[in-house]
């Protein structure tokens, strides 16, 4: 094992009613560094068992922490957002290593994620709620907001700090008690979010984390235990489906953030001095792999040749390599396995006519992937229906906007839009497209601020903003008479 540089302690067991233990049979599974394929620590494997009990514990910490006030919840989630910030190096490191994202994107993420501990420790003392008088003068509605209960919150391996500060923030602010799932490729991220919530002093219970093998049925089986009232859902729509099934059964209520296919638009019109470095943070970001990456780039045909030109040209320059060397743009991908994909998808691509501008190639060494533009793709190659999560630009020439807010409107997915062009017309534009989100002349919209989520099978829900804690929280109508 290579121990981080950073870190004095490394947590890879699970946390269960406020203690760090083994799993009940003693199972690990290896967490990999994918710039190495170094195994950097052996994680705790939690059974059925395990997750039984850390459903019990959320359970019987519930009544106490729903009770506490929302100064006090505030103030755990602003503790916990000091130390964050005071230790932000160590959770970056945490995230090169277990993800094999580059330093940049590491760092920012470490930043995005300590924000929502901050924005909700402002939002816990904020929750609203209404006292009116009924149409008919008969009745004082009141109506108050109440924790939904123990929230199981299941989190994907792109973004391992900020989707479960994302959950936990806002589960936490509202007074549910939480039990959190990260992906099995990056566990050890999660570990140290978690004990950053016990340092700043989180009651025992309040917040536990499983790593259940196999995951389906175990997570099925936290799911189905009437204690568990919430599920947040981070991941892919195929998954998501699944867990919306299973949710069914018991009513749970849940909040979906799914997968993405995020159209660009690049108007007539538009300043490609600002519009490129702005698509190449949109596709670069987190090396490609976020639900939020632009994955298809409608360029107007007037645009089109300089646009490739410059997009190339920047692609050609990113410095590639391992996250822990700090000049390095783009890391790896998160496993060979994901970057067989990437290039698959580039492969499929060429054969249906596109060409290879820039890049097209794996990289010896680690599980690495060479910036790549891809032009002459048609709209409806697989390139286009498919989330590349890699760092793989694919252009589309179109003549008519008319025609590029369709092909962007034709597809399952609705997460987010990205259009470049005269502000008033991209404004027009993003009015018609299906989409939770749009950018405009903008490369990166998340803010803890903001209301994130999708249209259409990218989700149900939304998290940030004011409306982030509303997932946690369940209306209740009194009548009075008046
Ligand atoms: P994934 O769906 O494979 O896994 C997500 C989580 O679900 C992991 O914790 C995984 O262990 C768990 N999981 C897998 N199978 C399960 C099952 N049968 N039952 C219960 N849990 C199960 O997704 P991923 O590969 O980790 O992440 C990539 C996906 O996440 C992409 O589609 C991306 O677009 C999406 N994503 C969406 C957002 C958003 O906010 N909309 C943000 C980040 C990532």
């Amino acid at each position: 094992m290579t121990p981080l540089t950073q870190t004095t302690r490394l947590f890879a067991e699970l946390f269960i009613d406020g203690e760090w233990r083994a799993g009940a049979d003693g199972a690990t599974f290896p967490v990999v560094d994918p710039a190495t394929g170094d195994t950097i620590a052996d994680f705790a494997a939690a059974t059925a068992d395990d997750c039984e009990a850390a459903v019990r514990a959320a359970d019987a910490a519930f009544p106490a922490w729903s009770q506490t006030s929302p100064r006090e919840r505030s103030e755990l989630l602003y503790r916990a957002f000091e130390i964050l910030r005071a230790e932000r190096e160590t959770f970056a490191e945490i995230m090169v290593r277990e993800n094999g994202k580059a330093w940049s994107d590491a760092i920012a993420e470490a930043n995005y994620a300590t924000e929502f501990f901050r924005w909700f420790a402002e939002e816990a003392v904020r929750v609203p709620g209404d006292f009116r008088l009924s149409p008919a003068g008969d009745k004082r509605i009141v109506v108050a907001r109440q924790p939904t209960g123990v929230a199981l919150l299941v989190t994907p391996w792109n973004f391992p700090a900020a989707m479960a500060t994302r959950k936990l923030g806002p589960a936490l602010a509202a007074g549910c008690t939480a039990i959190l799932k990260p992906a099995r490729e990056t566990p050890l991220t999660a570990a140290f979010i978690v004990d950053v919530l016990h340092r700043a002093g989180a009651p025992k219970g309040v917040v536990n984390l499983v790593t259940p093998v196999p995951t389906g049925p175990l997570v099925a089986a936290m799911i189905a235990d009437p204690a568990v009232r919430k599920l947040s859902f981070t991941g892919s729509t195929e998954v998501g489906r699944e867990l919306l099934r299973t949710c069914a059964d018991t009513i749970v209520s849940t909040s979906m953030e799914l997968g993405g296919n995020a159209p660009v638009i690049v108007l007539p019109g538009a300043d490609l001095d600002e519009a490129v470095p702005a698509a190449l943070l949109a596709k670069m970001r987190n090396g490609g792999a976020a639900c939020t990456a632009a994955n298809r780039f409608y360029v107007h045909e007037s645009l089109h040749d300089e646009f490739v030109r410059r997009m190339a040209a920047e692609l050609s320059t990113v410095a590639t390599g391992p996250g822990l060397d700090r000049d390095n743009q783009l890391g790896a991908l998160v496993s060979a396995v994901e970057r067989d994909k990437v290039a698959a998808l580039v492969e499929t691509a060429v054969a249906e006519g596109a060409r290879v501008v820039v890049g097209g190639a794996s990289i010896e060494g680690g599980a690495f992937y060479e910036p790549t533009l891809l032009d002459g793709v048609r709209h409806g190659d697989a390139i286009t229906r498919t989330e590349i999560f890699g760092p793989v630009t694919a252009v589309v020439s179109y003549r008519e906007v008319g025609d590029a807010v369709r092909m962007a409107n034709d597809t399952e997915f609705g997460l987010v839009a990205y259009v470049f062009g005269p502000e008033h017309d991209a404004l027009r534009v993003s009015l018609r497209l299906d989409t939770g989100m749009v950018a405009v002349n903008r490369g990166v919209l998340s803010d803890p601020a903001a209301p994130f989520g999708g249209a259409k099978e990218s989700g149900l829900g939304r998290e940030g903003g004011s409306e982030g804690i509303l997932e946690y929280l369940e209306e209740k109508y009194i009548a009075l008479n008046p």
